[in-house]
């Protein structure tokens, strides 16, 4: 799920970051379940032929992606509706899942730390509470509690996508994910992972596959390795770097 990704069009990349924090986020034009826990399949969008899925909802990401030159891509979680014991473990599970999507694409990424960040529903976003604007390509991500939440209910239990995008250089620069309390600390290992790889991989820009061997399929599962839809994927919307 990736709606209300913001169009930014300049190339000065603090100041897009900067344009990101003053300027309203559009309202989402799509809504649709995300990874739920029922054998739901996802009815949004045919999965082109090759097997790899992008982009499906939003054209501003058409042959948009990451780059991880010169800096690594950022990313800050807030764990403060955990417990010290699970914020821990699925800090373990976040870095795991990154690991592998690093694996796959290249792609780098930093852990920026512990962040108090505000979940914006109305705009899918997730902003930092004291008004920081990292002055870098970031991953924001957060723990929502079950019924706070009208995205995030009944079997849905994580949302993530691209939150903004360089238009002219085609050059998403940051992204948000969030996961439902109630289901992390009670999942398995296994498929709470699985869960982390399918909404980040949201996050880097990719949508559902119907191969169950993928992680992006769109119900939950125990797939812990990425399939070769998922690597086609996210290797196609990595930029090489220099
Ligand atoms: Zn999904």
């Amino acid at each position: 799920m990736w709606s209300a990704v913001r169009t930014v069009g300049t190339v000065a990349f603090a100041a897009v970051l900067a344009a990101v924090g003053v300027v309203g986020l559009q309202a989402p034009s799509t809504s649709h379940p995300d990874v739920v826990l029922a054998a739901v399949l996802d009815r949004h969008g045919a999965e082109p032929s090759g097997g790899v899925s992008i982009f499906a909802d939003e054209p501003a990401l058409n042959n948009s992606g990451w780059a991880s030159c010169p800096d690594p891509i950022a990313w800050n979680v807030d764990t403060s509706g955990l417990s010290k014991a699970a914020a821990a473990r699925q800090l373990a599970n976040l870095r795991w899942a990154l690991a592998q999507w690093n694996r796959a694409s290249g792609l780098e990424f930093r852990y920026a730390g512990e962040a108090a960040l505000v979940y914006d529903e109305s705009t899918f976003s997730l902003t930092r509470a004291d008004g920081y604007v990292p002055p870098e390509r970031h991953i924001y991500l957060s723990f929502i509690a079950d019924g706070s939440s009208r995205l995030l209910g009944g079997a849905t239990v994580g949302q993530g996508g691209p939150s903004a995008v360089i238009a002219a250089a085609r050059e998403i620069v940051t992204a948000n994910a969030v996961f439902r309390i109630d289901h992390v600390v009670r999942a398995s290992t296994r498929a709470v992972r699985s869960l982390y790889l399918h909404e980040l991989g949201h996050a880097l820009g990719l949508a559902h596959l119907r191969s169950s061997r993928s992680v992006m399929y769109p119900t939950v599962t125990d797939q812990v390795r990425l399939g070769a839809g998922d690597i086609k994927g996210v290797r196609s919307l990595t930029k090489p770097c220099p």
